[in-house]
């Protein structure tokens, strides 16, 4: 991928968890934020959108059933915003400008998501950290970075994973199991690979938004994946 592209990268948040199970490891920030900064530097614009699945998933607290499922859910858009201002800390820490915006209004902690002023600080060659999910109950993270990349005219969304990349099957416990360097949406769900959940998955199909998966874990891992150093594959349409 060139650079003056527009990438939205999707962080899981429990990459965040520390060794100790803590929910937030700084150094994992700091790193990442190193790595975002050199992406920018590098020439591509960047946006962000950080699960919280290292504080709570608000389908399984719902699961718990003294606590209806919406409310969990609101529990899960404020852990993201968590996420998304430590990173925006870590980003502004290793020199890079950053700003986070959340779906959900909270005028006093951050600014509140909305398109046009995204796209000036996108211009402007700020990572724009995009809390809250989508702002909705029953949606995850990975649909609030596809709905965001296709918003903020994004050319790709990178999916971090623990992989380098999707596999014909789970190479943790299929050792034979092969990576593909690309496939097409309509590929990946004829062949039931768990790219994204269903519904970010189908959003981004319809769009003809390439999603481009690969691992962040390391120094410099996401610049390396853009500038086509490391291994990724390439769902496009
Ligand atoms: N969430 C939500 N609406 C959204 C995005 C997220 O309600 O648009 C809630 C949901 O409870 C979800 C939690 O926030 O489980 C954390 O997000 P996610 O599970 O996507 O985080 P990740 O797995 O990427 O860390």
């Amino acid at each position: 991928m060139s650079d003056g592209k527009r990438v939205l990268v999707k962080l899981s948040g429990e990459a965040l968890i520390a060794a100790d199970g803590y929910w937030l490891n700084p150094q994992t920030l700091t790193t990442l934020a190193a790595d975002l900064k050199s992406a920018v530097d590098a020439g591509f614009r960047i946006a962000v959108v950080i699960g919280g699945g290292n504080v709570i998933r608000g389908a399984k607290v719902g699961a718990a059933g003294w606590i209806d499922r919406a409310t969990a859910d609101s529990m899960g858009m404020l852990a993201t915003v968590m996420n998304s201002i430590a990173l925006e800390s870590a980003l502004e820490a290793a020199g890079a400008s950053a700003r986070t915006m959340s779906a959900v209004a909270m005028p006093s902690v951050c600014e509140t998501f909305a398109r046009q002023p995204a796209l000036h600080h996108l211009a402007k060659g700020r990572v724009v950290v995009l809390g809250g999910g989508t702002g909705n109950p029953f949606f995850t993270t990975d649909t609030a970075a596809v709905l965001r990349a296709i918003e903020l005219n994004c050319d790709a969304v990178l999916k971090a994973t623990q992989v380098d990349g999707v596999y014909s099957a789970d190479p943790k416990t299929h050792p034979e199991a092969t990576r593909y360097d690309v496939l097409t949406h309509d590929q990946a769900i004829q062949q039931d690979l768990k790219v994204m959940d269903t519904a970010a998955f189908a959003l981004a199909r319809e769009n003809r938004l390439p999603i481009i998966v690969g691992s962040a874990h390391g120094p410099g891992a996401v610049t390396a994946i853009l500038t086509g150093a490391a291994p990724a594959t390439r769902v496009t349409p």
